[in-house]
């Protein structure tokens, strides 16, 4: 009685996540990070517990083989949803059904040639062996692929280390007491449906928690993200200066503002789509001859800061001459038989800073040199010439307007 309530509550369970999982995956129509997946394994396997709640002890009938088929289905589709969660793609429905009927055909041929007992090891065998390779998946994804995610991933290989081991004890079981061993209300069964209750009560919620982590750190670093040219926006230029100076050993920085010449003359003439391809172009260019710390930010039309950390101005004035240079060089494919289109770009640099108090000044320094540049004929970099501020070892917030 007490086993068929605590298998009862795992079937509300897995279903009514199952459900959830699939509102939560068509709410998030392209990319739905496994919760299709995830949702179709819950179904199966709530499914397959219902069957085990009608179809009475073990035997040899449909039901049982649909169970049992089920039961194993189960974990390769939660595998395949935690493959998608972490982007790698991976089918589902061809392999599903292939399993499904090669399991199936595999239960007609174990019953017929070495009896039930077998059937029934078979499945607590081939489960055990499937979680063990989700066990080792989740492992290898804490050094590889979900080293973000490492702390959720060790509690979840644990959490199916505890299924896996279930399984190899009930395959022991089962080979040592036959059918007897499968009853549900004997002690070791009671332990197995307990487990599993607590697995799917467990699971499913960390499964939304990843989900929901997931998203918010997309969403994060879209606000970040200028969507033309991917390189940070204003948002993420204050909240990468902010991280820089929170760090302990924090050297100053100095503010390159990059103008394109003539950009209007560009969207005049060629039309605002190919501007925009400039756009790009310029800011890949910018990209690579950043060094590596360096932050590349577009903050506005055509007028782009990069946050050069950790170097002196003669650093700050090279590197500032290297994307000058870099920038008249490229000549951006305009496609359709176009020539391609050069452009060149007037850069302001500003004196060093050390706080986030010193960022409106190093902007106003910055400007002025661009504006200087621009008045002495463009394409070449200036060096403010406002005298540098007294350095000020105080921390802040950063204001940016
Ligand atoms: P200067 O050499 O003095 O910098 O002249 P300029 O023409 O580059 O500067 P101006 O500020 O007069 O023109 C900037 C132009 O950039 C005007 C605006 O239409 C264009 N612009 C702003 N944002 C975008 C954008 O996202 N895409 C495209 N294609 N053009 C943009
Ligand atoms: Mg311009
Ligand atoms: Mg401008």
């Amino acid at each position: 009685m007490v086993a068929t309530v605590i298998v009862g509550m795992l079937c509300v369970h897995l279903l009514c996540f199952g459900g959830m999982f699939l509102l939560i995956g068509a709410r998030l129509q392209g990319k739905k990070l496994g919760m299709d997946a995830f949702a179709v394994g819950n179904l199966l396997l709530g499914s397959a517990y219902v069957l085990q709640l009608l179809g009475g002890p073990p035997g040899w009938n449909l039901m049982s083989v649909v169970n049992h088929t089920l039961t194993l289905c189960a974990p390769a589709v939660y595998w395949v949803g935690a493959m998608r969660f972490f982007d790698r793609p991976a089918p589902l429905w061809r392999p599903l059904i292939a399993l499904a009927l090669a399991y199936s055909a595999l239960q007609v041929l174990v019953q017929w040639t070495m009896g039930p007992v077998a059937r029934y090891a078979m499945l607590s065998g081939l489960s055990a062996l499937a979680f063990l390779a989700m066990v080792v998946t989740v492992i290898y994804g804490v050094r590889s692929f979900a080293k973000d995610l490492r702390v959720e991933m060790v509690l979840f290989a644990i959490l199916i280390g505890g299924i896996c081991a279930l399984n190899a004890a009930k395959l022991v079981n089962v080979l040592s007491g036959g059918l007897a061993a499968l009853d549900m209300g004997n002690r070791f069964q009671m332990v197995f449906y307990i487990y599993m209750s607590f697995l799917a009560t467990v699971l499913a919620p960390s499964i939304i928690w990843l989900v929901l982590r997931r998203l918010t750190d997309d969403l994060r670093a879209m606000a970040a993200r200028d969507p033309l040219t991917q390189l940070l926006n204003r948002r993420g230029l204050t909240e990468g200066l902010e991280a820089h100076f929170r760090s302990r050993n924090a050297g100053p920085v100095h503010l390159l503002v990059v103008d394109i010449d003539h950009f209007k003359r560009i969207n005049d003439t060629w039309g605002h789509e190919v501007g925009d391809t400039v756009l790009r172009h310029v800011a890949d260019v910018l990209r690579e001859a950043a060094r590596k710390g360096d932050l590349a930010c577009r903050v506005g039309g055509e007028e782009f800061v990069i946050v050069c950390r950790d170097t002196d101005s003669a650093g700050a004035m090279r590197l500032a001459e290297r994307m000058r240079a870099a920038i008249e060089q490229h000549a951006v494919p305009t496609g359709g038989g176009r020539d391609p289109i050069r452009c060149t770009a007037t850069i302001g640099v500003s004196h060093g800073f050390i706080s986030g108090h010193g960022f409106d000044r190093a902007m106003q320094e910055a400007d002025a040199a661009l504006y200087q540049g621009k008045a002495a004929g463009r394409n070449r970099v200036v060096q403010s010439t406002e005298s540098a501020p007294a350095a000020t070892r105080a921390k802040g917030s950063l204001s940016m307007a």
